[in-house]
């Protein structure tokens, strides 16, 4: 998702150089170059992995709560998993997320094993509920880069209505396991992240974030907003905000408490969607990354690949039909492959020749300020 980019070591020169090498000969490559650059493997930053697309809560904003009748409930099955190790050795980082909650897969530690085989960074992102001191010290003995937990409120008033069938309370007691079961094995690993989601009507108690974390030993915060709306209730709390001078107030907020959480030792990071601020390529890193559902269906991002059958969805309050946007699928053919095929290499191209697909061209996240 658009936070993974602060789990990757900073970039430097030499490695911005390498990078660009090996997007020359990756797809990028095919884009430019064509046809002898389509046998050698590409690079990726990350590649992130729907392992599940089951939940076991019901936060009021997410599509699988909205969409549960059409809901397509999978587990990836590990022997497609397994399939995927030939990229994972191409990739910086595996993130094992998607729309669902992740250690409900009964797989999800030999998952995790075979990603740090192959040798890149794994992390995870999850709801917390399963989090008890035993699930804790094998996320530490699986040897996880780093375990994000959600939340989207500093109260239980607020967090445990947007995010319901969860409780603040019970988050913070998985970050206690995971700290304890870390101090236990003399780890320094799993990193504690925090994906905080930003509703229009948890404003008020943003100032309370760097409070209500400190000495947790939260390695990292990222602030994102409601980007895909999947319902008109929700319209008022995406925070798609169509006037610049609201955008900038909300930033002056969010920068306040980046430095509040500075002074806390918090590191905070926030993205915002804000208007005339219009960037040639989307914050989701597409030319670099990409996202395999549950199902095996392989896109550019998490919006574009939905787990639904039927649906709509709302930009700037106005009804869309959704319909996922994938290139492929990986129970069929070799993610190399499908990476440089020619209507996904294409799309990666569209951003440069200003030709979205209609799916893009209305994307908040083409539109994104974050702080670094
Ligand atoms: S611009 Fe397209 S690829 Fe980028 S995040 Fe939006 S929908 Fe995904």
């Amino acid at each position: 998702m658009e936070y993974l980019d602060r789990y990757l070591p900073k970039k430097n020169c030499g490695r911005q150089l390498w990078s660009g090498i090996e997007y020359a000969v990756s797809g990028g490559g095919w884009a430019v170059f064509g046809f002898p650059f389509a046998f050698i493997a590409p690079a990726f930053d990350w590649l992130q992995v729907e392992v599940t697309s089951y939940c076991n809560a019901a936060c009021v904003y997410c599509p699988h709560t909205i969409y549960r009748d059409n809901w397509l409930n999978r587990h990836l099955p590990l022997d497609t998993f397994q399939k995927l190790r030939p990229a994972f050795r191409k990739a910086g980082l595996v993130h094992l997320q998607g729309w669902g909650e992740p250690l409900l897969h009964p797989d999800f530690f030999t998952m995790v094993s075979l990603a740090r085989q192959a040798g890149c960074r794994v992390g995870t992102a999850t709801n917390g509920k399963l989090v008890d001191a035993s699930v804790a010290a094998r996320l530490v003995a699986g040897g996880l880069d780093f375990v994000a937990f959600s939340l989207a409120g500093t109260t239980a008033e607020k967090n445990d209505f947007f995010r319901r069938g969860t409780r603040l309370e019970k988050v913070l007691e998985a970050i206690r396991f995971l700290q304890k079961a870390k101090e236990e094995a003399g780890a320094a690993r799993p990193a504690v992240h925090i994906a905080y989601l930003l509703l229009r009507s948890g404003i008020d108690e943003l100032p309370q974030l760097p409070d209500l974390l400190e000495g947790y030993g939260i390695d990292q915060v990222v602030i994102t907003t409601l980007d895909f709306v999947s319902s008109p209730a929700l319209v008022e709390e995406s925070l798609f905000l169509t006037e610049r001078t609201a955008a900038e107030e909300l930033l002056s907020s969010l920068q306040e408490v980046a430095a509040r959480g500075k002074e806390r030792g918090l590191s905070i990071y926030y993205q915002l969607s804000v208007p005339g601020q219009r960037k040639q390529v989307c914050s989701e890193n597409v030319q670099r990354a990409l996202f395999i559902s549950a199902d095996g269906l392989v896109s550019p991002c998490v919006f574009a690949n939905v787990p639904v059958a039927r649906a709509t969805f709302l930009v700037r309050g106005a009804v869309r039909r959704y319909g996922r946007m994938t290139f492929g699928n990986v129970h069929d053919h070799d993610l190399f492959r499908i990476w440089r095929q020619k209507d996904y290499v294409n799309f990666r191209r569209s951003f440069s020749t200003g030709r979205l697909t209609a799916f893009c061209r209305e994307c908040p996240k083409l539109s994104c300020a974050q702080n670094e």
